[in-house]
């Protein structure tokens, strides 16, 4: 009479173990952290050669290999996949989602295979491997019971962490799209420099800023000499590159965590120099224009010189104006640069800001 009550003790342990599966997995868990669980519960229930783990893949539908135990055995659990496709045996424990005893098709010296269906109510989400040397006829019912067990366990765990994965991957591809976005909305496509609607919504929040907190603050507009002339010499293309180069040379040479360039419209740009007085503004002015007229543009087989001018504006803790508008900024900062091209070009002209 002992030995029937002392089985059952057995079973209802072993029951609980498989219920408390999740308590001993953390959450979010990856697919190899459950799976290294997996294998230690399943040891518990049966002896075991090969075990491995097939996921089906969303797009293709394909059940693909995902972990082996030993890993060499791999090719070969594939291989048994493959053959129990081709006769017909997978479709039916997989629709089954029971455990399956059946015997090794492709494994020699091993007696049997046990099949367990990975699926939840929502779907199917692959399917175990087991191979085992003990005899189909030793496997009794309620070890192919417990191991639904484990099976069904390791599901609900299995399709909370490909469900997190998934939400992960949506969300960080939608967080790219979302940069690109923004990029994209920031940025003149031809140069790379920021664009009008950068300046629109960044030049007004500089400019409170700076006088918030009593910081100098200048700006530059910046306009290529005779450009027009480029284009009708060498071509709009080569103009285009012109333009780019005259974009990169600005770049490298200005502080770009704080001080940005955007592109205010066909080849006049706007230079935004966050905390920094007229007076250093003008020596950077003059720093890019001589770097400028220094630099031969090698583009299209063709050899190019350009010169720019800058009207340059800003103010000072000490001498910030009541108020002071982006608008009234820029053109103050456009007076100096008109100043600038009526005294011949390739020319810095600085000067207070004018109400
Ligand atoms: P100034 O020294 O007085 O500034 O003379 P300018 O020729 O540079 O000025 P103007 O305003 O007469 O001509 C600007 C030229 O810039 C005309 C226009 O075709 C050219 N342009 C504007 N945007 C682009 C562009 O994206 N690519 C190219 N290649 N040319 C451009
Ligand atoms: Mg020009
Ligand atoms: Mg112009």
């Amino acid at each position: 009479m002992a030995e029937p009550k002392t089985a059952l003790i057995e079973l209802i342990d072993k029951i609980e173990q498989l219920g408390q599966f999740q308590d001993r997995i953390d959450s979010p868990a990856t697919v190899d952290q459950i799976w290294d669980v997996f294998l230690a519960d399943i040891r518990n229930l049966i002896e075991i050669e090969v075990c491995a783990l097939f996921l089906v893949e969303e797009g293709s539908q394909e059940f693909i290999l995902q972990q082996a135990a030993p890993k060499d055995k791999g090719k070969l659990c594939r291989d048994e996949i493959n053959y129990q496709i081709e006769c017909d045996i997978f479709s039916w424990i997989v629709k089954r989602r029971q455990p399956a005893l059946i015997p090794a098709l492709v494994f020699k010296n091993v007696n049997s295979i046990v099949m367990l269906p990975l699926a939840t109510v929502r779907r199917t989400l692959g399917v175990i491997l087991v191979v085992t040397p003990i005899q189909e006829s030793f496997i009794t019912q309620e070890n192919l019971k417990l191991m639904g067990i484990l099976a069904k366990q390791c599901s609900l765990v299995m399709e909370n962490s490909l469900l997190y994965d998934g939400l992960r991957n949506k969300h960080l591809s939608l967080e790219k799209a979302n940069k690109e976005i923004r990029y994209l909305s920031e940025t003149d496509p031809l140069t790379g420099c920021y664009n009008r609607g950068y300046m629109n919504t960044h030049l007004p929040r500089e400019i409170k800023r700076a006088a918030r907190y009593k910081h100098s603050f200048s700006l530059a507009m910046c306009d290529l000499d005779h450009f027009k002339k480029i284009n009708d010499r060498y071509g709009h293309q080569c103009g285009d590159d012109v333009l780019k180069l005259f974009v990169e040379t600005i770049t490298e040479v200005i502080r770009t965590d704080s001080d940005w360039l955007a592109r205010y419209g066909g080849e006049e740009f706007l230079l935004v120099l966050p905390e920094t007085t007229i007076q250093n503004a003008y020596r950077l002015a003059e720093r890019l224009r001589i770097e400028i007229a220094q630099k031969t543009i090698k583009t299209r087989g063709e050899k190019i010189k350009i010169t720019a001018s800058f009207g340059l504006t800003g103010f000072t803790a000490d001498k910030r104006p009541k108020t002071i508008s982006p608008e009234t900024l820029i053109n103050t900062a456009d007076m100096y640069l008109y100043r600038a091209k009526r005294e011949g070009r390739n020319k810095v002209v600085s000067g207070p800001y004018m109400d």
